[in-house]
């Protein structure tokens, strides 16, 4: 089976245990307005202009996002780092876009993978089919889990979808057994208020099995040259980004309820 992927990154120490290779899927059926990988939000393959400078000459050329891979060629990429992951405790990140799009393709990488041994990673929004999430889970070590926002007009204005499917993903996951680092990423002027901090520790403190721990993700503003290329609009465009010690308060709240916290992925 092919899938089309738009990035791997090699080496990568963010994405879940020791050191990884974090392979990114096409595709998302969220539209966050932050997001920092617009590139990943079409499932398609597509090109965009691209300005090179070689000395004082500029010239434009066309950049491909997006190619198409099979199972047996992409395993074979993978493999090249097996010694790194293996002495590092680490293994493969499927991330994205949302990988839960190409599930049958995600699904097939994961088999592969624990065929051979490699921890997997899956770094989802949780928007998917229950039954979906249920047939990947049996080949996930570990979940990298988005939770936006709780107030779910809130969720449907900023990333164009209602969160009860991924709310109640996340319940049933945990309920199945599965082990979830749950991620946040604080956005200013988006997720990084105090009605959704105090919402999102209301909504762990109330679920019946608690997740492994919590990543607290800073927004970095990055993304604008990328929306800029592909003539795209980024309503966050001058966003301030937040750094470590704007989130260290949020941490000791989420630690004092109890939760293993860690600023950064
Ligand atoms: S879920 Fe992730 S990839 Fe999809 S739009 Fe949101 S930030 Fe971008």
């Amino acid at each position: 089976m092919n899938g089309i992927v738009f990035d791997i990154k090699r080496f990568a120490v963010h994405d879940g245990p020791g050191i990884r290779t974090t392979v990114f899927l096409k595709g998302c059926p969220l539209s966050c307005r932050w997001c920092h990988n617009p590139e990943s939000m079409s499932a398609e393959i597509c090109s965009f202009p691209k300005t090179v400078r070689i000395g004082d000459k500029t010239f434009t050329e066309e950049e491909t996002i997006g190619r198409e891979i099979s199972v047996n060629n992409l395993m074979a990429e993978i493999r090249k780092e097996k010694i790194f992951m293996e002495e590092s405790g680490g293994g493969v990140t499927f991330s994205g876009g949302e990988p839960l799009q190409q599930y049958e393709f995600l699904l097939e990488m994961l088999q592969a993978c624990h065929a051979e041994g490699i921890h997997t990673a899956v770094d989802t929004s949780g928007f998917a089919s229950w039954s979906v999430l249920e047939k990947v889970a049996q080949y996930t070590d570990l979940f990298l889990y988005d939770l936006k926002l709780i107030e779910d007009t809130a969720h449907k204005h900023l990333t164009g979808v209602s969160n009860q499917l991924i709310l109640s993903n996340l319940q049933r996951l945990l309920e199945s057994g599965a082990n979830v680092r749950i991620r946040i990423p604080f956005v200013e002027g988006a997720t990084f208020t105090d009605k959704n901090i105090d919402e999102t520790l209301d909504f762990l403190n109330a679920l019946a099995i608690k997740p492994e721990a919590i990543d607290l993700l800073p927004y970095h503003n990055t993304a604008s040259h990328k929306y800029e290329r592909m003539k795209m609009v980024n309503e966050f465009d001058g966003m301030k980004s937040l750094n470590k010690g704007e989130l260290t308060d949020v941490r000791e709240r989420f630690e004092s309820a109890g939760f293993s916290v860690k600023i950064g992925g």
